[in-house]
């Protein structure tokens, strides 16, 4: 192989779609028949994601025959737990995910959650597959585990393929609406400006072959550039964890470069001697319980000045510090990951809600979080407010909260912390 297709890294692509369409089943789909088969040979899941290296997608497409000369050394999918905060997840200011796959399931189209996940996408500029999935509810399939899509559908009823094409049709149509060409991908001529289909089953395997064949030709063949093996370390936080015994963790991305054993960087990792591009590892050491979920990770070169990195490192908050009203009067907001808070903030600021903020935070609700919107009770009562997206509140965090009359209102969806948010303050006025 020539210089550039030995130095690809793994494409990294993120699930999304509405709750209960087969998000993590699709995964787990992938992972048991490979594990099954015996072929666990590398397949890793740590945090909430799951690398698949290359030997495992060429066992896994084979039946298609495409003779799949694969560049990239594997494929890192990260599951998103049913919202979208993962997609707002940023590394060094540009998205996380290389490519998406959106998932619809075949018996109800388009929902509130796929429509949201779609301007995420489109917002972001992130190119996606359609995987429609739960193929196999169609009244009569026959179960042809784990083959190609065109194999199985040859061997269907008329009236089963009658009823796929008719619900493939609507949803084309659904897709439409929302200002998308989409088709089955076998059918389309010009990939990039039409959104393909791949039609799966997360319960009988049907279509995977399929959806990891595209993913990986996809990636390969348009986004060489942006996946291109670089040196510099370029790494992400996930998420930012308390495990009993090992204190604080947090779950990375490393998206470009090598993390070796003993580099600095919040302290030191174990297990792994080296690990490239791109994984998803669980890093335990001291200090890190004031890491933040969704920021970079900087490793300290014997060349770098740590003032330097350190400014660097703190560009990614400050930027949504300036945010924060100068006035001091405001709500206080807390989301899961710097994305997530950054996308409630814009929010918030958005004229139709216009809400001011006068604390941000990042991670779950503690004390010292009640007692900061406490200072509020004094100035403007409806504003000793949290604003709580996505995240844990602690049970003494409740407990004082509802002993000084702060209310913590908590939601997954940004505009659902708005509504209840509004009912209160019309309660308030009445
Ligand atoms: P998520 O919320 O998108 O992660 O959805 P899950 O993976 O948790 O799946 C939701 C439910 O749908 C579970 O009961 C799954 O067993 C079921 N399910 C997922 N994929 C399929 C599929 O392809 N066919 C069928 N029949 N059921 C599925
Ligand atoms: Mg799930």
């Amino acid at each position: 192989p020539n210089q550039s297709e030995a130095n690809l890294r793994s494409p990294i692509c993120c699930i999304m779609g509405h709750v209960d369409t087969g998000k993590t089943k699709l995964l787990d789909c992938i992972r048991g028949t490979n594990v099954q088969e015996g072929e666990a040979g590398g397949i890793t899941q740590q945090i909430g994601a799951t690398y698949f290296p290359a030997e495992n997608i060429r066992e896994r497409t084979k039946e298609l025959k495409a003779d799949a000369k694969l560049k990239v050394p594997g494929l890192l999918v990260i599951d998103t737990p049913g919202h979208e905060s993962f997609t707002n997840l940023r590394s060094r200011g540009s998205g996380l995910c290389d490519i998406a796959i959106l998932v619809v399931d075949i018996m109800h189209g388009l929902k509130p959650q796929t429509i949201e996940s779609l301007n995420l996408l489109k917002m972001r500029n992130t190119k996606f597959i359609v995987a429609l999935n739960k193929v196999d509810r169609l009244y009569g399939w026959k179960a042809c585990r784990n083959a190609p899509i065109v194999k199985t559908m040859k061997q269907q009823s008329k009236d089963v393929q009658h009823e796929f094409n008719r619900r493939l049709t609507d949803i084309i149509t659904q897709f439409k609406e929302q200002g998308l060409n989409t088709e089955l991908y076998y059918k389309n001529k010009e990939m990039g400006e039409t959104f393909s289909i791949v039609p799966t089953s997360a319960i009988s395997g049907e279509g995977i072959p399929d959806l990891l064949l595209l993913l990986v030709q996809w990636t390969q063949k348009t986004m060489v550039d942006k996946l291109m093996y670089r040196n510099e370390v370029q790494c992400t936080v996930l998420e930012v964890k308390v495990v009993e015994g090992h204190g604080t963790t947090i779950d990375v991305v490393l998206v470009n470069g090598v993390l070796h054993e003993g580099d600095q960087i919040v302290g030191t990792y174990l297990h792994h001697k080296e690990i490239k591009a791109a994984q998803g590892i669980k890093i335990t050491a001291q200090g890190l319980e004031h890491a933040i979920a969704g920021t970079s990770l900087y490793v300290v070169g014997s060349h770098d000045d740590l003032e330097d990195i350190k400014e660097s490192a703190m560009e990614d908050v400050q930027s949504l510090l300036s945010r924060i009203d100068k006035s001091g009067e405001g709500v206080c907001v807390q989301a899961s990951t710097l994305g997530s808070l950054e996308a409630l903030l814009e929010f918030l600021k958005s004229p139709a809600v216009s809400i001011p903020v006068s604390v941000i935070s990042i991670g779950p609700v503690h004390k010292k979080d009640v007692m900061k919107a406490s200072v509020m009770l004094e100035k403007k009562r409806e504003f000793a407010t949290i604003l709580a997206f996505d995240v844990k509140v602690t049970p003494e965090a409740r407990e004082l909260a509802d002993k000084a009359g702060v209310k913590i209102f908590i939601a997954d969806i940004i505009y659902h912390l708005f509504d209840q948010f509004k009912a209160y303050i019309d309660n308030l006025k009445e």
